[in-house]
C-alpha cells in the first residue's frame, strides 16, 4: 500500500507547492474567495458567448431579456415568470419573445443588404423561412408580418407545410419555395397557388417529378415556375453532413439535372426553370464547408444559364449555424463565422462566378430556419427537489473504530494538491476492501456506512482541489459527476428538448435568478419521465463541455427556476408524449414601453398546455369512459367493503379533477 500521504514523505513536496502557488496565485485553494459577482456568473455560464445581444444579467442577479439588443428596452425574466405565476400559469412555460424573432429577421436581411452594397452585387436578396423549423401559427404569422418590408417568403417541405404557406403568406411577390418529395396533388396545388400573388416555385428533387409537373401544367394550362435541387459533390460536415454528397437523400445528381433539362426542353418548358437550390445540412459549423458548396453550385448555375434556362434565382438553402455553446469555433454546437461573414461569402462568390462567365447575377434566396427561430424561445421550469450528496466534515476517527476507518481518516486529513491522485487510489482500495470484508461478515453495516462516508468525504476534497487544476488526470475525469447532486426538474426532455436526448445537442441552461450568489452545488438534471435517458449531464463550460452544472442550494419555501435557452427551432414539433407529458404552456411576450404598461410588457398570445384529458385522447382513450370505469369499480369496492364512502368520494373527485389538469407537477 502506498503511503505518500504521511507527513514525512510530503515535506519535500510542500516546498514545491509553495513555489508553485506563488507563481499561480489563482491555483491556491486556501485563498479566501472574493465575493461572487454577476460578472462571475456571466463568465461561468458563458452568457455573452451565446446570449448576446438578447440575454444578460442585471444587478439584482436576474436574467434580463433585451429583444432588440441595445436598441430597445429590456425586461427581467425572473419578474416576468413571477408575474406569469401570479396569473396562474403553471411551469414549465415556454416564453416566446416576438421582438427577438423580428430582430433575427432584420439582422439576416441587413447583413445581406450590407454585403450587396459592399460587393456592388447587381441583384437582390429574398429569403424564405423553412416552415418545418417551427410551424406554430403565431410564429409563422409573425414572420410573415415582420418580413413584409423584405418580401420575405416561406419554404414548405411537405403538403401540410405548403397548406400553411399558402394560407399565411400574403406578401405580394414573396416566394413560396416547395421542396420535399411531391405527388400530383402537391404539384397541382403549388401551381394553382401561384395565382394568389406569391411566386410559388416547385423545386424538383427527383427525376420523376418532372413528368408530373409537365402533365399538371398541360392539364391546368398554367406555366409553372420550376427549380432543381442539386446533389452537390462537396460534402457537408457535422451531424447533417450527409445532406449533401453523392449519397444524399435529396436532390438531383449532375446526370439527372441534365436529363431534367432535356425533358423540359422536349416539352417546350425550359422557360419554366428559374431556380437552382442546394442544402448542405443544418448547423453548419465551418464556413469553409459553405464556401465549397457555393463554388460548386455557382458553376452549376451558370451552366444551366448556358443550356438555355432563364434562371434568375439561386437558393443556398439552410444551414446557417447558431452558437449554442458560445465558443465561436467550428465545434458542433458552435460556428466559426457570423451572419455577416456568411452573407459576404454568398454574395461575393456568386458575383465572382457570374462576372467571370458574364451571366446576370441572380436573386439570392436562403432558407435559414435555426438562425431565425432559435433565440426567440426560452423554456422556464422549476426544480422540484434535489438529492444533494453532502459528505463534508465527517466525524474524526475514534479509538476502537475499525482499522479501515482510521486509515481513511488519515487519508482524509492529509489530502493536498500534491498527493490527491495517489490518495484517490488508496481511498478506492480501502472502500473495496470494506465491501469484501462486509461480504464475509467481518464488517457491520454501520461500519461499512462509516467507511463509505469517509471515502466520499475524501473524494469531495479531491474534487475541490481538481476544480483549481488546469489538468484533470484521466481516472479522475468523472469524479465530479459521480459526486454531483441530482436536481429534479419539472420538465420532459422528450416533449420540450428532444434534440438534447436524440442528438446530444447542447442548449444553454442556467438559473434565471440568484446569479449574484455563488452557485456552490454541482448537479446534473433529471426530468420527470421514468426514462433513465431523461437526464442532462452535459453542459456548456468555459473550456468546452462539462459534465455538471453549477447550481445554488435550494432554499426552503423558495422556488428555484432554471431557463433553457435557444430552443425556438425544431424542438416544439419534434417533442413527443413520452410518459404522456403534453405540450407546455406557451406565452408570447411583447415588450411595451413603461409609459404604457407598468410592468413593461404585454402578453400577446397564450397557448395553454395540454391537460391530461387531451393527452389521453391522443392515445385513443376516452376520458369519460375512464371516469365511468372508476365509478363502477369503486361502487363494487364499496359493496365488498374494500373502500369507505368517503374514500370513494375523494377518489372520484381526484380522478375527475386530474383529467382537466396540466400534465406537469404542481410546485411543491
Ligand atoms: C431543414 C431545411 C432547412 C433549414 O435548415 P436550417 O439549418 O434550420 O437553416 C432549409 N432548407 C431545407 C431544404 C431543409 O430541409
Amino acid at each position: 500500500m502506498n503511503s505518500t500521504y504521511t507527513p514525512a514523505n510530503s515535506a519535500a513536496g510542500a516546498a514545491d507547492t509553495q513555489r508553485d502557488r506563488s507563481d499561480h496565485p489563482e491555483a491556491n485553494p486556501t485563498a479566501a474567495p472574493a465575493g461572487w459577482t454577476v460578472e462571475d456568473s456571466e463568465e461561468l455560464y458563458r452568457i455573452r458567448g451565446w446570449g448576446e445581444p438578447y440575454f444578460a444579467i442585471n444587478a439584482a442577479g436576474n436574467i434580463t431579456v433585451s429583444p432588440q439588443g441595445d436598441r430597445g428596452g429590456s425586461l427581467d425574466l425572473h419578474k416576468l415568470v413571477t408575474g406569469l405565476k401570479q396569473r396562474d400559469f403553471q411551469l414549465p412555460v415556454l416564453i416566446r419573445f416576438s421582438e427577438i424573432l423580428a430582430d433575427r429577421l432584420e439582422r439576416i436581411n441587413a447583413c445581406f443588404a450590407k454585403a450587396i452594397t459592399r460587393y456592388s452585387y447587381e441583384g437582390i436578396y429574398q429569403g424564405v423561412f423553412p416552415v418545418k423549423c417551427n410551424q406554430q401559427r403565431h410564429i409563422v404569422e409573425d414572420l410573415v408580418r415582420f418580413g413584409k418590408a423584405y418580401q420575405f417568403g416561406l419554404e414548405a417541405g411537405t403538403k401540410p407545410e405548403l397548406m400553411i404557406a399558402l394560407a399565411s403568406l400574403d406578401t405580394p411577390g414573396a416566394l413560396i419555395i416547395c421542396n420535399g418529395y411531391k405527388d400530383d396533388s402537391y404539384i397541382e396545388t403549388a401551381m394553382l397557388g401561384q395565382r394568389l400573388g406569391q411566386k410559388t416555385i416547385i423545386v424538383l428533387e427527383q427525376v420523376e417529378e418532372v413528368e408530373v409537373a409537365i402533365a399538371a401544367s398541360r392539364r391546368l394550362g398554367i406555366q409553372p415556375v420550376l427549380g432543381v435541387r442539386a446533389k452537390l459533390a462537396a460534402k457537408g460536415s457535422g451531424r447533417w453532413g450527409d445532406s449533401a454528397g453523392d449519397r444524399a437523400k435529396f436532390g438531383l445528381s449532375i446526370p439527372e439535372i441534365v436529363a431534367v433539362i432535356e425533358k423540359l426542353k422536349a416539352a417546350d418548358m425550359l422557360s419554366s426553370l428559374e431556380l437552382l437550390h442546394f442544402h448542405i445540412g443544418s448547423q453548419v459549423s465551418a464556413i469553409s464547408v459553405i464556401k465549397d458548396a457555393l463554388r460548386e453550385a455557382c458553376q452549376i448555375y451558370v451552366e444551366l444559364v448556358e443550356l438555355g434556362a432563364p434562371m434568375g434565382y439561386l437558393d443556398v438553402g439552410g444551414g446557417l449555424g447558431v452558437d449554442y455553446d458560445g465558443s465561436k469555433t467550428s465545434s458542433q454546437g458552435s460556428k466559426n463565422y457570423s451572419i455577416q461573414n456568411y452573407a459576404n461569402d454568398v454574395v461575393s462568390e456568386v458575383k465572382d462566378v457570374c462576372t467571370a462567365r458574364e451571366v446576370t447575377m441572380p436573386t439570392l434566396v436562403s432558407e435559414s430556419g435555426r438562425a431565425i427561430a432559435s433565440h426567440q424561445s426560452v423554456l422556464v421550469f422549476d426544480v422540484l427537489g434535489t438529492s444533494e450528496a453532502s459528505y463534508s466534515s465527517p466525524q474524526p476517527y475514534q479509538t476502537g473504530e475499525h482499522r479501515l476507518v482510521r486509515e481513511l481518516w488519515e487519508i482524509y486529513t492529509s489530502v493536498n494538491a500534491e498527493n490527491y491522485q495517489e490518495v484517490f487510489h488508496d481511498a478506492v482500495e480501502f472502500k473495496q476492501k470494506a465491501a469484501s470484508l462486509f461480504n464475509f461478515s467481518y464488517l457491520r453495516l454501520a461500519e461499512r456506512a462509516r467507511i463509505e462516508r469517509l471515502y466520499w468525504a475524501c473524494c469531495q476534497k479531491i474534487v475541490t482541489l481538481l476544480r483549481q487544476q488546469d489538468y484533470v488526470p484521466d481516472e479522475l475525469e468523472h469524479l465530479e459527476q459521480s459526486m454531483a447532486s441530482i436536481y429534479y426538474i419539472n420538465l420532459s426532455l422528450f416533449q420540450s428538448a428532444l434534440d438534447s436526448w436524440a442528438i446530444e445537442q447542447l442548449f444553454p441552461i442556467l438559473p434565471i435568478h440568484r446569479l449574484g450568489e455563488e452557485p456552490t452545488q454541482r448537479g446534473t438534471l433529471a426530468d420527470l419521465t421514468c426514462d433513465s435517458d431523461g437526464k442532462i449531464a452535459r453542459f456548456i463550460g468555459k473550456k468546452g463541455q462539462k459534465e455538471v452544472l453549477e447550481l445554488h442550494t435550494l432554499q426552503a419555501g423558495e422556488p428555484y427556476y432554471l431557463g433553457m435557452f435557444l430552443v425556438g427551432a425544431y424542438q416544439e414539433t419534434l417533442g413527443n408524449l413520452h410518459n404522456l407529458f403534453g405540450h407546455t404552456n406557451t406565452v408570447h411576450i411583447h415588450l411595451a414601453s413603461k409609459a404604457k404598461t407598468q410592468q413593461g410588457y404585454t402578453i400577446e398570445h397564450v397557448v395553454r398546455g395540454n391537460t391530461t384529458n387531451e393527452v389521453l385522447q391522443q392515445v385513443q382513450y376516452d376520458p369519460e369512459t375512464m371516469v365511468e370505469q372508476i365509478r363502477r369499480r369503486s361502487e363494487q369496492a364499496l359493496q365488498s367493503g374494500q373502500i369507505t364512502l368517503e374514500e370513494a368520494r375523494k377518489l372520484m373527485a381526484n380522478y375527475k379533477a386530474g383529467m382537466d389538469r396540466y400534465t406537469y407537477l404542481a410546485e411543491p
